[in-house]
């Protein structure tokens, strides 16, 4: 794929981003996103280890109050530990013109106490806006060329059942697949995976932002799909993550490896097409 059809397509897609990022629906997402606490990396470990497929949690009266939904019976609380600040009366000594006194002062302390937090899949009412990123299958044959550019890359691939909202993830010679997808989400997420294994690797991942990374991934998988006709809503997605950073920075990058897996993948289908050919001609 030659540079300047890479480049058109990235302006196609930042121009996406941008009106996605003024949507009402959009603006709707972010509002209800923000509703939810940002809980600490302890609470965070907390969450996981008692709920793994735990998405959004909030607690009993917030579900109540913030998003007009209610916790259902029977569901099993998740602790998390909140911070709480006292006051204390305390004594201190304190030189007064070269006298010894002592003073009261009042200071502030604090200590951790569990609460009971539930998480979306827990509770039922109003539902929530969400970003619908289910993709038809449209181009199953995109899969097997995909699987095997991975092999001349000397990456591992496995697909199999992974938790809810949880598509695949990459981790350095192996990228693990979501088995509940279909070949053609399937594909994307090779491809978004696969980015992630040939662009940043431990080297220059140092020095990376999530946010970049996630956007160099995604915008590799949009570029590829696209090319084989298939839309993977990634706008949405990369409006999430985008702030103040310019895909066009990471042009070069990208562009390096979409020709690589387009270029693959086109020549597996010229190749098959010549091998039916011949097959043709036999029968
Ligand atoms: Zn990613």
């Amino acid at each position: 794929m030659s540079k300047e059809k890479t480049k058109k397509l990235l302006k196609k897609l930042n121009q996406k981003i941008d009106s996605v990022q003024n949507s009402d629906e959009f603006k709707e997402i972010l509002k209800t996103l923000a509703k939810f606490h940002n809980y600490s990396y302890q609470n965070r470990i907390l969450i996981q280890l008692q709920k793994p497929e735990a998405t959004l949690v909030a607690g009993y009266k917030q579900w109540q109050k913030k998003f007009d939904r209610h916790v259902k019976k029977g569901e099993k609380a998740i602790s998390i530990l909140a911070p709480f600040t006292y006051k204390k009366k305390v004594t201190e000594e304190k030189n007064v013109n070269g006298q010894l006194k002592e003073v009261e002062k009042e200071v502030k302390r604090m200590y951790f106490r569990p609460v009971s937090v539930f998480d979306v899949s827990q509770t039922e009412g109003k539902p929530l806006p969400s970003i619908d990123i289910t993709v038809q299958d449209t181009n199953s044959k995109l899969l097997l060329p995909l699987k095997k550019f991975l092999e001349t890359k000397d990456i591992k691939l496995e697909i199999k059942e992974l938790k809810e909202g949880l598509k695949g993830y990459s981790q350095g010679g192996k990228i693990v697949i979501d088995k509940k997808l279909n070949d053609t989400e399937k594909s994307g997420v090779l491809v978004h995976e696969t980015a992630h294994e040939l662009l940043h690797d431990k080297e220059s991942r140092k020095d990376m932002s999530k946010e970049v990374k996630e956007m160099e991934a995604e915008a590799a998988a949009f570029i590829v799909m696209d090319h084989y006709g298939v839309e993977i809503k990634s706008d949405k997605y990369l409006a999430l993550y985008k702030k103040s950073y310019d895909l066009k920075q990471s042009l070069k990058r990208i562009s390096k490896i979409v020709s690589e897996i387009i270029g693959f993948v086109d020549q597996y289908f010229i190749n098959e097409s010549i091998d039916n050919e011949k097959l043709k001609k036999v029968i």
